[in-house]
Formats: structure tokens, C-alpha cells, sequence
């Protein structure tokens, strides 16, 4: 027998069902959680494929963190599910850490005063001109 026609199309597009869900609001808020969070995963492997090795950009925890907390609001307003509550209860932690990682980690590369390439922290030389850069702030804090 053919599934496709098997397929209660009918019940899927009617009564306020779009694609066999009924949406409100909450559904809305859950739904997008899962678009923004499963994004991420793309974000970053389109990321690794371009620098053709393993990299976590700072999009991949800005997009963990908003669907993190749009699925804990929609747990903990709608569905009222401990088990899901407390998985998304405590994710947001390591996204904001790494948030702040990032962050310090691009403000403390060095500009070079000879050619205005930016450094890599820690740097000694430029790695455009060869040129000796100024002392490492960063590292001294
Ligand atoms: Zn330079």
C-alpha cells in the first residue's frame, strides 16, 4: 500500500493544524527554540568547512544561549516537564563562559604599529612584517 496515501493530509491542515500541530503561542516560542538551537550545528560546521579545521564560532553559543532560553521558557510556562525544565535549566552557564572567553580572547590581540595587521595574543612578532610587538598586556592580567 502507498504511505504517502496513507497520510491523513486532511486532519494535518485543518481545525487550526498546520503540518498536523496546533500552534499558539507557546508552540510558536518551542518551535523557534528548536529552529535557533538546532542552527547552531549548521553555523558551525559551515564554520569548520571554511577554515577546514574545528571551529567553534562565537554565533554557535549566541544561537545555544537563545534557544536555550526559549525552550526553558517554553518548559517552564508551557509544558511544565521537570526533566525538560532541568535540561535547559543550567546550559546557559557554559554559553555565557564561552561568551566571555571569546570576547577577552578578540580584544587581546595585538594591532602592529608598523603595518596595522591584527596579532594573534601572545604574539612576540607580527606575523605580517615581522616587526617586534609592544609587551603583552593581556597576558600581565
Ligand atoms: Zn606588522
Amino acid at each position: 500500500m502507498d504511505c504517502f496515501a496513507m497520510i491523513d493530509w486532511q486532519a494535518g491542515f485543518s481545525d487550526g493544524r498546520f503540518f498536523w500541530i496546533e500552534w499558539h503561542f507557546w508552540k510558536v516560542i518551542g518551535w523557534l527554540g528548536n529552529l535557533v538551537f538546532t542552527s547552531r550545528f549548521i553555523i558551525q560546521w559551515l564554520a569548520t568547512e571554511k577554515k577546514k579545521r574545528v571551529v567553534v564560532p562565537s554565533a554557535f553559543w549566541w544561537l545555544s544561549l537563545i534557544g536555550t532560553l526559549l525552550l526553558l521558557s517554553y518548559a517552564l510556562f508551557y509544558t511544565h516537564d521537570s526533566v525538560f525544565i532541568f535540561a535547559y535549566a543550567f546550559s546557559w552557564i557554559p554559553y555565557i563562559r564561552n561568551l566571555i572567553i571569546h570576547r577577552r580572547h578578540k580584544k587581546a590581540h595585538t594591532a602592529c604599529a608598523a603595518c596595522a595587521n591584527v596579532c594573534a595574543p601572545e604574539s612576540n612578532f607580527c606575523s605580517a612584517c615581522g616587526a617586534k610587538l609592544p609587551e603583552d598586556v593581556a597576558s600581565a592580567i
